[in-house]
């Protein structure tokens, strides 16, 4: 276009210019949400079909803004990993996540509430004193190592086998669990996992909503299910939204769900009565 010189053709078109404003937008809302903590932190509680109660919870990152509203994790996560901001953002979660094991745990002694998840991203394997911050971060908060949970992704162990089985079996040593997270969307080395500490193997919820009434789809997630319990993991199945899709997972054997049929992502605040309500039916 005009006023950009010879050598400098403009290729973009209206869209695409769109989407690198929103894109250098979205950086700097998440460069200073780093900085001050201006992060948001909901809970989904998973619930546990064969205990009827909430066990545990998976914390998710929220980012508003006054001009942009609310920005989907999706579209933030990516550019934090980009812009090198995203060990602040686990930060910030991993503190929210121990504060809310400490408070629910100080009302509820006799709870049997098991911990929460927090997602870690694969460019954070990186860093070598990752497991010593992240235990510092726990023992400040006074709660035991085994109610903090550590979701990794499938890609995340691709991209950085080594750096993530030390790490793994460092944070295992000290009692925190792990929960392979989007199991079924990438591609999977089943050896790989099988010789991973996973606690919970959380299926991804394509695969669930791919589910039909097949017989021998629900004897083939059975057997998926008895096959990581076998090894030590429990399997956890996202994205569950209806009656139906419970059904189905009781069919297959597979207790612990999460999705908008039982909970959305609450508050800290209501997640807390939420799970508490649960424990007292
Ligand atoms: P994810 O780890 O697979 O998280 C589950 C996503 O599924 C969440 O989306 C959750 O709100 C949504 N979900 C839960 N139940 C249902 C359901 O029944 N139906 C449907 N349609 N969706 C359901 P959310 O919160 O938008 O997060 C999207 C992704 O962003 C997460 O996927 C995760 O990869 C990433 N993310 C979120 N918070 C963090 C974080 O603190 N750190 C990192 N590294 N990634 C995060
Ligand atoms: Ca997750
Ligand atoms: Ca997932």
């Amino acid at each position: 276009s005009k006023g950009r010189g010879p050598n400098v053709p403009c290729v973009c078109t209206p869209d695409m210019m769109e989407a690198i404003h929103r894109r250098s937008a979205i950086a700097d809302v998440v460069r200073r949400a780093a900085e001050c903590g201006g992060f948001t932190v909901k809970l989904q509680p998973v619930w546990s079909e064969s205990e009827r109660r909430f066990v545990a919870a998976e914390a998710l990152c929220r980012l508003d803004d006054d001009e942009l509203g609310s920005i989907p994790p999706d579209e933030f996560i990516p550019v934090a990993e980009q812009i090198g901001v995203i060990s602040d953002v686990t930060r910030f979660m991993l503190n929210r996540a121990c504060a809310f094991i400490r408070t629910y745990r100080d009302a509820h002694p006799d709870s049997t509430f098991r911990g929460v998840s927090v997602n870690f991203s694969a460019v954070e394997f990186i860093q070598d004193d990752l497991a010593e911050s992240v235990l510092a971060v726990v023992e400040r908060h006074g709660i035991p190592a085994s109610c903090l949970r550590v979701e990794v992704t499938e890609s995340a162990i691709i991209a950085n086998p080594d750096a993530v089985r030390a790490f793994m079996e460092d944070m295992h040593a000290h009692g925190v669990r792990f929960y392979l997270d989007d199991f079924g969307t990438g591609y999977s080395n089943i050896s790989m996992m099988l010789e991973l500490p996973f606690d919970v193997v959380k299926l991804d919820k394509s695969i669930l909503w791919s589910a039909t009434e097949d017989e021998h789809l629900t004897e083939f997630f059975g057997l998926l299910t008895a096959g990581f319990g076998a090894m030590g993991s429990q399997i956890l199945s996202e994205g569950v939204e209806t009656q139906e899709q419970r059904g189905f997972l009781n069919e297959c054997g597979c207790s612990l769900m999460q999705g908008y049929l039982f909970s959305r992502p609450l508050s800290p605040d209501e997640a807390a009565a939420v799970i508490a309500a649960s424990e007292e039916e």
